[in-house]
């Protein structure tokens, strides 16, 4: 499932490899620098394992918030590889292996390019998105459909960083860290009867699921349509729609 973006003359790899629950841990391949990262190990030996199946060894760890979910394999790989640990110096104390702290504003090289680092809070307070040309990891900030429960952060927070995500050109390839989107997609169903972009996403989903496959990575122009969370026009729709999804069954 690897997805190859042409960018200039370079090429980069992402495959997904899924994890735990519901997770998917993200490895990034840059055949020029021959580099690979993983976004968010939270099960260090499915990652090594799934780099391994394409040949890749990961040198750089890259960590959008603490949750174990997201986080737990980092002393697995670093033991097996020495790769470094890049995330959010604001939740350090929150997890192990932190090697270089970032924050909003901050670039980070990946490979033969430059991620840009976006504070995104309302999922957890430090939570950061990696924004490439082309390419965002939004952790569990934006997902196909829905968004991160406010964890730490609050809706008038977690508005401004989807509005921020959504500032993003529409082709943008978004990674999110879970497969939750078919029930997302049932949640907006039964929010929004009878509009078509979540009719269409909605039927996408379920075939996608039934066939065993994954619905993700999704773009920021097809969240823009069908993602209510990102069409919420003001802080008090948004949260009203969080709720509801907090309690929806
Ligand atoms: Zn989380």
């Amino acid at each position: 499932m690897g997805v190859d973006a042409e960018h200039g003359r370079l090429v980069m790899q992402v495959a997904a490899v899924p994890a735990l629950t519901d997770n998917y841990i993200w490895l990034l391949h840059d055949e020029v620098a021959g580099h690979t990262a993983v976004i968010d190990p939270g099960d260090g030996a499915a990652a090594l394992q799934g780099a391994a199946e394409h040949g890749w060894t990961i040198d750089q760890v890259l960590i959008t918030h603490w949750h174990p979910d997201h986080t737990a394999g980092i002393p697995a790989i670093v033991a097996a590889t020495g790769a470094s640990v890049w995330g959010p110096e604001a939740e350090r104390e929150r997890f192990a292996g932190l090697d270089h702290g970032l924050a909003d504003g901050d670039r980070v090289t990946v490979g033969s390019r430059d991620a840009d680092v976006w504070a995104v809070p309302g999922h957890t307070l430090g939570h950061i998105a990696f924004v490439l040309p082309g390419h965002v990891f939004p952790g569990d900030t934006l997902f196909a459909g829905g968004c991160g429960r406010l964890f730490g952060g609050s809706p008038e927070q977690m508005h401004g960083s989807l509005q921020r995500l959504a500032t993003l050109p529409d082709e943008t390839i978004a990674y999110p860290a879970h497969e939750y989107t078919l029930s997302n997609f049932r949640f907006l169903a039964a929010e929004a009867p009878g509009d078509r972009e979540i009719e269409r996403r909605l039927a996408e989903v379920t075939a996608l699921r039934e066939a065993g496959r994954p619905t993700l990575p999704t773009t920021i122009g097809e969240e823009r349509k069908s993602n209510l969370f990102l069409r919420a026009a003001d802080v008090a729709e948004f949260a009203r729609l969080r709720a509801a999804k907090d309690s929806f069954r």
